[in-house]
C-alpha cells in the first residue's frame, strides 16, 4: 500500500510568538510537524506497518524544513520530497497545485494530510489537492480502517461520529484522536541521516508559473488581545456577594 503524507513545517504556537511588521517573526521560533501533520504521518506509517509498502513525506519549504522531513523518515517513513522552490510557496491555491503536481504521477493508494496547519489555519490545501486529483476526500478524520480496496472512516460531527466509506484512492486529513504520534527511536534518527530527501524546483514539475500565483495576501497579521487580568474579591462573605451583584449588574448594563 503506498501512502502519501503531506507535510508543513510549522512554528511552534505552543511557545512565544513574535510579530514584526505585520508578520510572524521566525527569530528564535522553535520549529515543529505541524501537529495534525503528525497524526497523518503515524496513521500512515501503521498502515505500511500492517499492509506493507512504502510511505512518501512531501514538504513545501525552504531548507529549514529539511529537518521536518528527517523527523519524519526517523519516525518510519521511506521517502521525503522537499519542493524548495520560492516560485513556489504561496497561498492554499499554490499550495495544493504545486503538491498535485508531486504526487500524481506517483503510484499512490492513500494521500494522508492534516486538516489545517496551526499557523495559517487555512483548512483548504488538503481537500484542495484532492480536487485537483479529482479522488474523494474525507475532512477531520478521527478513525481509519482500510479493507481491501474501500475505507472506512469516522468523523466527529458535533459531538456525534459520522461513519463514511469509500474507495482507494482517497485522500484524508487527520484530526486529533485519530491516533498517537511515536516519538522517533535512536536507530530511526540513525537510520534517518543516510536516507536521501529528494528535493525539487519548478522546473522539475509540469506547472505553469503563471498560473499557479496566490489568490490571496496576506493584508496584516496581529496577535489576540492581551487577557485582562482576573480579580479576587476581599473581606466578609455577604460583602464579596455584594460586590458581585454590583459587578453583574455593571456587566449586563454594560452589555446592554
Ligand atoms: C516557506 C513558505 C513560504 C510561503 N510564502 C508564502 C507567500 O509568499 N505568499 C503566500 O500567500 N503564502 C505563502 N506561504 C504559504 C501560506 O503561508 C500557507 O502555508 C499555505 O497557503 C497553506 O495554507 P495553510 O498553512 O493555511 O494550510 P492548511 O490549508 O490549513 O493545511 C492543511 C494541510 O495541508 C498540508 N500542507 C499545507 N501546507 C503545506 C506545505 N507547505 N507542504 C506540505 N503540505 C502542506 C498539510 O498536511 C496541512 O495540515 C508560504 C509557505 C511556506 C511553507
Amino acid at each position: 500500500m503506498n501512502l502519501i503524507v503531506c507535510l508543513k513545517q510549522t512554528f511552534d504556537t505552543e511557545e512565544k510568538v513574535n510579530i514584526e511588521n505585520g508578520k510572524v517573526s521566525e527569530d528564535g521560533a522553535k520549529f515543529i510537524i505541524n501537529p495534525y501533520d503528525e497524526y497523518a504521518l503515524e496513521e500512515a506509517i501503521r498502515l505500511k506497518e500492517r499492509f506493507g509498502g512504502e510511505v512518501t513525506a512531501v514538504t513545501i519549504g525552504t531548507d529549514q524544513a529539511e529537518s521536518a522531513l528527517r523527523t519524519a523518515l526517523a519516525m518510519g517513513a521511506d521517502k521525503a520530497v522537499l519542493v524548495n522552490d520560492e516560485r513556489l510557496f504561496g497561498d492554499e491555491f499554490t499550495t495544493s497545485k504545486v503538491l498535485a503536481a508531486v504526487v500524481k504521477d506517483k503510484d499512490y493508494d492513500l494521500i494522508l494530510s492534516g486538516y489545517m496547519s496551526v499557523d495559517n489555519g487555512g483548512g483548504q490545501s488538503g481537500l484542495r489537492l484532492a480536487e485537483e486529483l479529482d479522488i474523494p476526500h474525507v475532512n477531520a478524520i478521527t478513525k481509519l480502517e482500510v479493507q481491501d480496496n474501500q475505507v472506512v472512516v469516522e468523523r466527529d460531527v458535533e459531538g456525534d461520529i459520522e461513519v463514511i466509506e469509500s474507495n482507494l484512492p482517497i485522500l484524508i486529513t487527520a484530526q486529533q484522536g485519530l491516533n498517537e504520534p511515536r516519538y522517533p527511536s535512536l536507530p530511526g534518527i540513525m537510520k534517518a541521516k543516510r536516507k536521501p530527501i529528494e528535493e525539487l524546483k519548478a522546473e522539475d514539475l509540469a506547472v505553469d508559473l503563471d498560473q499557479i500565483g496566490s489568490k490571496t495576501k496576506i493584508i496584516d497579521q496581529v496577535l489576540p488581545p492581551k487577557r485582562q487580568e482576573g480579580r479576587i474579591l476581599q473581606g466578609e462573605i455577604n460583602e464579596q456577594v455584594n460586590e458581585l451583584v454590583q459587578l453583574l449588574q455593571g456587566e449586563v448594563n454594560f452589555n446592554g
